[in-house]
């Protein structure tokens, strides 16, 4: 290797380097590309774009359920990220919870920056606050593991290989926003998320009940309300059961990781 190559490579395993970051709980290390706070601008602007499409619910003791159990978990989470030494990424959060008026979409998610948005449709399915607390905690753990900032920073690295991130970013707005709806896939359905990869929902599993279990809920609802979606299966798959998808080998995980909790 001559020597221009040698630094050349060096320079780019720095560059890697410095953006490779770690999950919190489970440790895995993951390429971050997109600094915390542009990601969470992207974030808010999309979380907006979706609400302002969508009739919000005017069930206000549904409504005031859902920021219940959300400011809870979040609560929680932002202890654990300061047990972590996390303190500094939870600049980038201000969380938001809200409950869509659709009874026919089963579904809940995510958005970077601590953006989450129910539907009334997966709510009728849930018969105790523990059970909203196993979604909610699935969708802050996405949130807080940076699994939106590894999808785009995959994305990036799949279109924009030899494009400076700094320019992307910075002087090109339009694509900036094109990547972050193609890394959720709001490009053309606004509000139907991108599956996340079995890894990413797995993971998002793990914290979530350990955070729903930090709150002080009964991590048993996990499995009453992982096994009901499960039976829902079927001829008419929920939007959630098709971004998540449920099965049986997800239900024994997520027993494992109760009985752990209950020691
Ligand atoms: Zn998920």
């Amino acid at each position: 290797m001559n020597i221009i190559k040698k630094l050349i490579f060096s320079f780019l395993s720095a560059a890697l380097l410095a953006s490779c970051a770690s999950v919190p709980l489970t440790g895995r290390r993951q390429l971050t590309l997109i600094p915390g706070g542009q990601l969470a601008a992207l974030g808010e602007s999309s979380y907006r774009e979706v609400l302002a499409g969508s009739r919000l619910s005017s069930n206000r003791e549904q409504v005031g359920m859902i920021e219940r159990v959300g400011r809870r978990i979040a609560e929680a989470a932002e202890s654990f990220m300061i047990e972590s030494g996390r303190r500094s990424e939870l600049a980038n959060y201000h969380w938001e919870f809200s409950l869509i008026e659709d009874d026919n979409t089963i579904n809940a998610w995510a958005m970077p920056g601590g953006k989450i948005a129910f539907y009334t449709g997966i709510l009728k399915l849930m018969d105790s606050e523990d059970e909203v607390a196993v979604v909610m905690g699935h969708e802050v753990a996405h949130i807080i593991a940076n699994h939106g900032n590894e999808r785009m920073s995959q994305v990036i690295l799949a279109d924009f290989g030899g494009m400076a991130l700094s320019r992307l970013l910075d002087e090109k707005p339009e694509e900036t926003k094109n990547l972050f709806m193609t890394a959720f896939g709001l490009g053309t359905t606004i509000g139907v998320m991108l599956p996340y990869s079995r890894r990413h929902e797995y993971e998002a599993d793990e914290i979530g009940i350990h955070l729903m279990h930090m709150a002080g809920y009964d991590v048993q609802a996990a499995i009453s309300f992982w096994e009901k979606m499960d039976n829902l299966g079927g001829a008419s798959v929920p939007e959630f059961l098709s971004t998540h998808p449920s099965s049986r080998s997800r239900i024994d995980k997520m027993k494992k990781l109760v009985r752990k909790l209950e020691g």
